[in-house]
């Protein structure tokens, strides 16, 4: 089964890497307010550059340049392509669905393109949907590593 990865990145503006595997790379997007169980919450997720397979558990301090800052491993795990279309096909269409079985983040989510630069990322209404609680605010750990992005400083 294909992965996903939910890496936090406190770079000159916190933010979530959202990312799922498709044919051998990491197809990326940034959610600035990061993912949301609440399916009422649609998260703006900009497009980024594919990144390769093996970044998929970095965990570190990226030094000066693009991107320089802290970043963990938020969430990570498999998912399932829930539509009808290969995944490609399907992100090329502007819409994919999913079914993410991470250890925080799990169920049916969406992502579906608004413009060229703009898409959001949307969970949609199952068992493992969550009104009630934030869990990037409850769970702000690594899920490799137990750290937060406090703890690398
Ligand atoms: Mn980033």
């Amino acid at each position: 089964m294909p992965i996903f990865v939910v890496q936090k990145h406190d770079a000159r503006r916190l933010h979530y890497d959202f990312r799922l595997e498709v044919d051998g790379v990491l197809r990326s997007w940034a959610v600035p307010r990061g993912p949301s169980t609440n399916p009422s919450d649609k998260r703006l997720a900009v497009p980024v550059e594919d990144h390769s397979l093996e970044y998929a558990d970095f965990e570190g301090v990226i030094g000066e340049g693009y991107g320089a800052g802290s970043v963990i491993v938020w969430d990570t795990g498999d998912y399932e392509n829930a539509g009808r279309l290969p995944m490609a096909e399907a992100l090329a269409e502007g819409h994919a669905v999913f079914e993410l079985q991470g250890r925080k983040l799990r169920g049916r989510w969406a992502l579906q393109r608004v413009a060229d630069d703009r898409w959001l990322l949307i969970k949609a209404a199952d068992e493992h949907a969550d009104r009630e609680h934030d869990l990037l605010a409850d769970r702000p750990e690594s899920a490799l590593s137990g750290r937060t992005i406090e703890d690398l400083g």
